[in-house]
């Protein structure tokens, strides 16, 4: 996911596609038709469950919607079935739309447990409508034709299926390495991190959705015109577990993986329909628990999927060198204040957990320019202090003012997106995404291409200037040169950093920073501390909380001690150091 594609290997297998027809028998071109229609809904599903990570067991239900929309428009009022595949591609985004909004904020096993229920309930429906035929269903729908070519013959459609199929990975991977794609890869990180880069989680997870049911809408949309007969069966919630097995036995992490996984799943199929008769005369029930031992067996023995051994044997080409993007105009940059001006007002924050005040009464002003240090032993609330002021959390009490502006009671994104970046006491990066993708995610809010732009490749001059500003983050903290590198295979300490650069991709006015030291060793912390003050010197206001005293001492222009969730002390850090309450409260403590 993070190479681009190499174009032989793309090449390779789309000679072989289209010159297996040729070698192929009737029954063998029907199945790979199958195989290529299978393969659409498992892309949505890979990209759905494999990369964002919810899994959906009610997917078939929307190749049904799809495939009853036009089968019924096409029979019953004799409209082309082209017109039939935009009604089919509406309806079902409609329907994804509002299932979507009333399921997708569900977290844990509800989601899972609600498509469950919707693909249960949507099939029920098919075959309790008079119109759609009951259970009996929908026959005689009209095969496809290209102007006055049927592609009633399955050597004909094919060609149409596995261009579709084509397009719609063309669509998927373009997506997938956009700003969009990047926010969908990082929905397994959770909606906070997604929040402080300015993205709303369940949006993003809600265009995803409607994304991938309109991939199961073309999906049903063939399988209608090609089979010409339509019944409840196809899509009920064991052709959707199917699919699942498809995405998993492919590889949920690879767009490649649902056309693997479609072909080993429906070839494994139509082997065991012609071998299990001979063991027995139900051989339709000992299908369903062969693959129940199969699925069982992959999750034990191969999580990966076929991709997962494949990707063994090739690499992916790396992403262009920075210097192919010298000629990009940046992104636009926001005003910062005038320096010395007042950035930051907390005025008598509190906040209670139950019965603990983790924030008791705490005021305190911040100036463009400055950095300022925020201290106390362990469980002082310097981080909840930090939730209060970036949105995390909401005040109990008190207010929050941001370059003249009540934030108190913003939520968390639209607070980034005036100009509050950070970086969390714990790390949240994505560690499956290259250091590059994961600073660039930083841009979103500065951005705009959506997933239509970015699946057709509108969005080639923002990404260039997307990646452009990733690298020039990624150089001023040092890390240009592990750009393609995982996020995941760096030292946690350097992680911190790279959380640095993610949180100035948003080009914040105000820099949060929590812990940013932790992990690192000396010549490292001189190497953040240096950083540090460079920034400051570009104008970035720096809120710091940082445990290490000899590193904090030097850095920071003002000190604000909290300790039990009060202010203890505000000062430069020579009068802290000297005064006796400091003292006493770090008694025993990191001092
Ligand atoms: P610090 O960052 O200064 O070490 P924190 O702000 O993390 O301290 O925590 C302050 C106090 O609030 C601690 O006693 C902690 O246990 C409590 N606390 C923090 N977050 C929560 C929460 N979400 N729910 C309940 N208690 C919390
Ligand atoms: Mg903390």
């Amino acid at each position: 996911m993070n190479g681009r594609l190499d174009y032989r290997l793309i090449g390779g297998v789309s000679v072989v596609i289209a010159a297996l027809p040729a070698v192929l028998g009737t029954f063998g071109v029907s199945l790979m038709n199958d195989i290529g229609i299978s393969a659409l809904v498992v892309l949505g599903l890979v990209m759905l469950t494999g990369i964002s990570g919810a899994t959906s067991f009610g997917q078939a239900a929307f190749v049904g919607i799809a495939a009853y929309a036009s089968g019924w428009l096409t029979t019953a009022h004799g409209f082309s079935p082209w017109i039939g595949l935009l009604f089919a591609m509406a309806i079902t985004g409609a329907a994804a739309l509002a299932i979507g909004m009333l399921t997708l904020r569900l977290g844990g096993h509800y989601l899972p447990l609600s498509t469950i229920a919707w693909g249960l309930s949507i099939n029920l429906l098919f075959g309790n409508i008079e119109a759609l035929g009951r259970h009996t269903g929908l026959a005689n729908i009209p095969p496809l034709y290209l102007g006055p070519w049927s592609l009633m013959d399955p050597r004909a459609i094919y060609y149409l299926i596995w261009l579709i199929v084509g397009l719609a990975c063309l669509f998927s991977h373009n997506l997938m390495t956009s700003r969009s794609g990047r926010a969908i890869r990082s929905l397994r990180g959770g909606s906070m991190l997604l929040a402080s880069v300015g993205a709303d989680a369940y949006r993003v997870r809600l265009s995803l959705f409607v994304t991938a049911a309109l991939l199961a809408a073309v999906a049903g949309w063939l399988y209608a015109h090609t089979n010409r007969f339509i019944s409840p069966s196809p899509f009920d919630v064991r052709a959707s577990i199917e699919y699942l097995l498809m995405a998993i036995s492919g590889g949920v992490g690879h767009l490649a993986g649902a056309l693997l996984g479609s072909g080993l799943v429906l070839t494994l199929k139509n082997v065991l329909q012609d071998v299990l008769p001979f063991f027995s005369k139900n051989g339709g029930q000992f299908e369903t628990i062969a693959f129940s031992v199969i699925f069982i067996l992959l999750l034990h023995r191969a999580r990966g999927g076929a991709m997962g051994f494949i990707s063994r044997w090739f690499t992916l080409r790396p992403p262009p060198a920075p210097g192919f993007l010298t000629d990009v105009s940046p992104l636009p940059r926001r005003p910062l204040p005038a320096r010395g001006s007042e950035i930051l007002r907390v005025e008598n924050a509190v906040k209670h957990f139950g019965g603990l005040v983790a924030v008791n009464d705490v005021s305190f002003s911040v100036n463009s320019g400055e950095i300022i240090g925020l201290i106390g032993p362990n469980g002082a609330g310097k981080s909840t202090m930090f939730n209060l002021l970036t949105g995390v959390l909401q005040m109990s009490a008190g207010a929050v003012h941001f370059c003249g502006r009540d934030i108190s009671s913003l939520p968390q994104r639209t607070i980034a997106r005036l100009g509050i970046a950070r970086t969390f006491q714990h790390v949240k990066l994505r560690p499956n995404m290259s250091l590059l993708d994961n600073v660039a995610l930083g841009t979103h809010l500065r951005t705009g291409a959506g997933v239509l732009r970015g699946g057709l490749r509108l969005n080639r001059q923002e990404e260039r200037q997307i990646a452009a500003e990733a690298y020039r983050q990624l150089e001023r903290i040092g890390l240009a040169d592990k750009a393609h590198k995982l996020a995941g295979s760096l030292p946690l300490g350097t992680q911190r950093v790279l959380e640095i650069g993610r949180a100035l991709a948003a080009d914040p006015s105000l820099l949060v920073l929590d812990e940013p030291a932790a992990g690192l060793r000396q010549k490292e912390k001189q190497a953040l501390g240096d950083m540090l003050r460079r920034l400051r010197d570009d104008g970035v206001t720096i809120l710091i909380v940082e445990h290490d005293m000899d590193f904090v001492m030097k850095l920071v222009d003002r000190l604000v001690v909290m300790n039990f969730g009060s202010k203890l002390v505000e000062g430069s850090p020579f009068a802290v150091r000297a005064d006796e309450r400091v003292q006493a409260a770090y008694l025993g403590s990191v001092a």
